[in-house]
Order: structure tokens, then C-alpha cells, then sequence
């Protein structure tokens, strides 16, 4: 019989968790298939672990992944792929907006078209924000041109994997994880799933503006050379620039057509424009150089406290 492991990542979700729980398990069960359901607490600081551990001391088949503090939602997921034994997996957010009833349907999709991946698109979104959605618009359109891997749009990382993404996935040693990007990357058999977003059932959005920028920045220089290579053509144009205006007052020098003490304002607009252009260079480079410095330190991507019913453990039993 096939396996299947359901992919939760939880990050003050008291709210939501045991609903999340209840009804994934009622689909769970209709299902002709064994599995499991593996939540990864990232550190929050409500009753989210209580609420967990409670739920995985009755039922054998939900797994808890406890980090000893926020790693953040990528990270979580990445843990969650990592503990993952199984013939298929699906991500999904806990706060329900991916609703869990979608899962046979995905299965089905999966079987019917031989698929490695089925990704879920999403044709609308409930309760966002008219800017967020505008902006996970344009920034995904935007992702997509710059990137040298090309995403599906629309798209977050409600999807089902199978065990030969998760063995490749397993094999990336890159801690800035974007993962919907990467499972991309690795190719195969990738096929669209289109369906409804919900609004969140309950609670916050654990993603606010500052977060939104910080993801997609990262998703940004994670994928993409490009912007160093808009920042050298900035510079080809500025000293193109440069140049026409010393040639420009060079000759008016000779001829007579400008006067020194009046170029104030000429100055001005030359230090503050070529001032703006090194900045933003070096700001892009900087970008890049955080992330080498991340990168060449290899620490550990998460740390876990503890697992409740760990999966590799009871096997062993
Ligand atoms: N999440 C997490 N760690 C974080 C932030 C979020 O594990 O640091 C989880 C969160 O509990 C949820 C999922 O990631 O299950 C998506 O988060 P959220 O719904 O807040 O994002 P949104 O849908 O608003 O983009
Ligand atoms: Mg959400």
C-alpha cells in the first residue's frame, strides 16, 4: 500500500490546529492509503505545542517536530521533507486556507496524468488584501523574468510531492530554502491543480509586510544574477552619462557657452545621481555577500528539541 505524509508547518496556530487536525483526519481516513501527518511546531509561543502533543499522545499516526525556536515557515517545511519516509507527501498551511479536502483530488491528478509534482494554482483568493494580492502578482510576473528557472504562477506551496522529489530535495544544501522555486528546479513531471484559496479560518497571517519583502527579496537573489547584472549596465550608463557631460563642459570651456560659477546646479545633480547609482550597486552586491556569508557558515539549518512519535523511531521498533 502506498504511503502519505501530510506536511504541516504551525507557528501560533492555537486557533486553528485542532480544527486543521480534525479535518485533515476525516480525509485522511477516507483515504485507501497509509499515512501520516507530521506538524512542525517553529517555535510558537502560544499553546500551539500543548494543543499538538495532546493530539499526537492520542492518535500514533501525527508526528511532532519541535524546533527550539522560530526558524521561520521555509525552514519548517524544509524539517518536514527531511523527516518524510514516505511515497507521496503533500505541504499545506495550517491555517486552512488550502482546504485539506483538496488532498484525494490531488492524488487522483497525480495518478491520472503519472505526475511527480501537482502543484496547486490558485484562480482565486479569499480574504487578502487588495495589496497583497497585487503585490504577489507583480512580484511573481516580475520573479519569473528575472529568474534563470521558470515558476509557476500564482502558486505557494500547497502541493503533493513524490518520494523521487523528496530524495532530490533532500540532496539541496543551500539553507535560504525558497521551496517552491527549488522543487521547480528539480523538473520531472509538473502539473497545475487549479482551485479556490479560502480566507484564513482564524488567527493572524504570520506573514506581514516586513516578512513579505524579506521572502521575496531572498527568492529574488536566491534565483536570480540578474540584478547584478542590472547594476552593471547602471553603471555602463552612468559613465556614459559622465562622459557626455565632460565633454559637454569641457568644450563649453573652450567655446564660451557655459559659465563656471553658474554650475552649481549641474554639480549638485551629478554627485547626487552618481551618488545614488553606487549606493544602489553596492547595495545589490551587498545582497549577494549577506547571503554568501550565510551560506559558507554551514550551520545547521534548524535545531529540534524533541519529536513526539518519531516515525524513524517506532519503525526501528
Ligand atoms: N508559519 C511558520 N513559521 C513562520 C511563519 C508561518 O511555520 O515563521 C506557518 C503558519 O503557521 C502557516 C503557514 O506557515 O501554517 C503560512 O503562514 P500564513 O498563513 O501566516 O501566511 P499567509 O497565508 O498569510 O501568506
Ligand atoms: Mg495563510
Amino acid at each position: 500500500m502506498q504511503t502519505l505524509s501530510i506536511i504541516v508547518p504551525c507557528y501560533n496556530e492555537e486557533a486553528v490546529i485542532e480544527t486543521c487536525y480534525q479535518r485533515l483526519k476525516s480525509t485522511l481516513d477516507s483515504l485507501d492509503l497509509k499515512s501520516q501527518i507530521i506538524f512542525i511546531n517553529d517555535g510558537s509561543t502560544d499553546k500551539t505545542y500543548a494543543i499538538l502533543a495532546e493530539i499526537a499522545d492520542h492518535d500514533p499516526h501525527v508526528t511532532v517536530i519541535n524546533f527550539s525556536r522560530n526558524f521561520g515557515h521555509q525552514v519548517a517545511v524544509t524539517a518536514g521533507i527531511h523527516h518524510c519516509r514516505s511515497d507521496l507527501a503533500v505541504i499545506i498551511d495550517a491555517d486552512l486556507q488550502d482546504p485539506p479536502e483538496l488532498i484525494p483530488e490531488l492524488i487522483q491528478c497525480r495518478e491520472k496524468e503519472q505526475a511527480n509534482v501537482v502543484y496547486c494554482v490558485r484562480k482565486s483568493r479569499l480574504g487578502e488584501s487588495k495589496f497583497k494580492l497585487w503585490s504577489a502578482k507583480v512580484f511573481y510576473r516580475e520573479l519569473n523574468r528575472l529568474s534563470e528557472v521558470k515558476f509557476p504562477l500564482d502558486t505557494g506551496d500547497f502541493r503533493l510531492i513524490d518520494a523521487r522529489i523528496i530524495q532530490e530535495f533532500n540532496r539541496f544544501k543551500e539553507r535560504g530554502k525558497y521551496i517552491r522555486g527549488l522543487i521547480s528546479w528539480v523538473g520531472f513531471k509538473q502539473i497545475p491543480f487549479y482551485y479556490e484559496r479560502e480566507a484564513r479560518y482564524a488567527g493572524e497571517t504570520k506573514y506581514p509586510l516586513k516578512k513579505m519583502f524579506s521572502f521575496a527579496s531572498k527568492a529574488l537573489v536566491y534565483f536570480s544574477r540578474k540584478p547584478l547584472q542590472i547594476a552593471v549596465s547602471l553603471g555602463f550608463t552612468s559613465v556614459f552619462v559622465g562622459v557626455l557631460m565632460a565633454l559637454w563642459y569641457i568644450f563649453g570651456k573652450i567655446f564660451g557657452y557655459t559659465n563656471a560659477e553658474s554650475g552649481w546646479t549641474s554639480i549638485m545633480i551629478t554627485i547626487i545621481f552618481f551618488g545614488g547609482v553606487q549606493l544602489l550597486t553596492i547595495g545589490v552586491l551587498g545582497q549577494y555577500i549577506g547571503i554568501l556569508f550565510d551560506e559558507v557558515k554551514e550551520r545547521p539549518e534548524y535545531i529540534i528539541e524533541n519529536i513526539v512519535n518519531n516515525p524513524d523511531e517506532m519503525q526501528a521498533k
